[in-house]
């Protein structure tokens, strides 16, 4: 499941693997080692030969053959320049859970993260706007936070940064109130309509957010989806000045349909001496293992180290956060 979520199969493997995953989750495992040693797997609803064959070999302690092929197959390349920079990552402060429209848990998430030498991540799920992914109102987004406050004692010294990835409305204010976005450790801003207003009207709404006092990090600033969705339109200088005067960080998304912003504005951003954030906007286990993309991205254009802030200790992080 995971290494096919890095592998980006969105396809029919993944959505049997998935379903299948479910099965075995709802089924005692006793009647699974039963069902196993009789070969009788596949009477499961949702259980076919080749998911069959990787329950039976997971419960005999083996590695699965078809897994270590998978794992070999989807592993996440990295140029040598690229790894100096994923080396030195303590964190990753954009991904998404099941509260919006994650794959996974928060707990899944957080696991993966420290499997990957994660010391924190920044859970950023959806604002309410954004109705499609199921965003957080005030009154779910507290509840998030209890689960969070909850998951970080078992989970200690890990540990899960609060946040959100908050709307950019059309006239550049956010999708939660002052109130609410205060509460929270990092605030990742992001335009996701509108995408096509004239550029004027853009880099206005841009500004306006970027200037926010809560916003720490600009999301996916172009909102390209390459080969599908052209880049918006926005003046770079006026965008970048501002995330640079008003400390907030430039995202690097790493995820590859995204590896936003493209490569002759991450030099601009360089230029104007931004902050930055390579993140890999996961929305499933596997995605977390996406940062070698934004990490090449970022050795490519000469992205200076000290200045990605999730290469930074948690508590520095914090304070940048809240004091900048
Ligand atoms: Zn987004
Ligand atoms: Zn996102």
């Amino acid at each position: 499941m995971h290494c096919l979520d890095r592998a980006h199969d969105s396809g029919f493997k993944t959505k049997a693997f998935v379903r299948a995953l479910d099965v075995v989750r709802a089924t005692d495992p006793d009647e699974l080692a039963r069902r196993a040693s009789a070969g009788t797997l596949t009477e499961l609803e949702g259980i076919g030969e080749s998911t069959a064959a990787v329950i039976q070999q997971a419960l005999a302690g083996g590695e699965p053959a078809y897994l270590a092929k998978i794992e070999a197959e989807t592993v996440v390349p990295i140029t040598p320049a690229g790894a100096v920079y994923r080396n030195a990552l303590q964190g990753d402060l954009h991904m998404h859970s099941r509260w919006s429209d994650g794959g996974a848990t928060i707990e899944a998430m957080a696991r993966t993260a420290i499997t990957l030498g994660h010391r924190y991540i920044v859970l950023t799920d959806h604002s309410p706007r954004l109705t499609v992914a199921h965003g957080l109102s005030a009154e779910r987004l507290a509840q998030q936070l209890a689960d969070v406050a909850a998951l970080n004692e078992q989970l200690a010294p890990f540990r899960i940064l609060t946040g959100i990835e908050v709307d950019i409305l059309e006239d550049g204010t956010l999708d939660h109130g002052d109130d609410v976005l205060s509460r929270l450790d990092v605030v990742v801003a992001s335009v996701h309509s509108k995408l096509r207003m004239a550029s004027k009207e853009m880099t206005e709404r841009m500004v306006r957010a970027v200037a926010n006092p809560h916003v720490d990090i600009l999301g996916h600033c172009t909102g390209r989806l390459i080969g599908k969705r052209e880049p918006s339109t926005f003046d770079p200088d006026y965008v970048f000045a501002a995330c640079a005067q008003f400390h907030t960080a430039v995202e690097i998304n790493s995820r590859p349909e995204r590896l936003d912003p493209p490569r002759p504005l991450l030099q601009m951003a360089v230029d104007y001496g931004c902050y930055f954030a390579i993140d890999s906007d996961a929305h499933a286990t596997g995605q977390l293992e996406w940062q070698p993309h934004g990490c090449d991205r970022a050795a490519e254009v000469g992205v200076p180290l000290e200045r990605v802030i999730n290469s930074w200790p948690a508590d520095r992080l914090l304070a940048w956060t809240q004091g900048a």
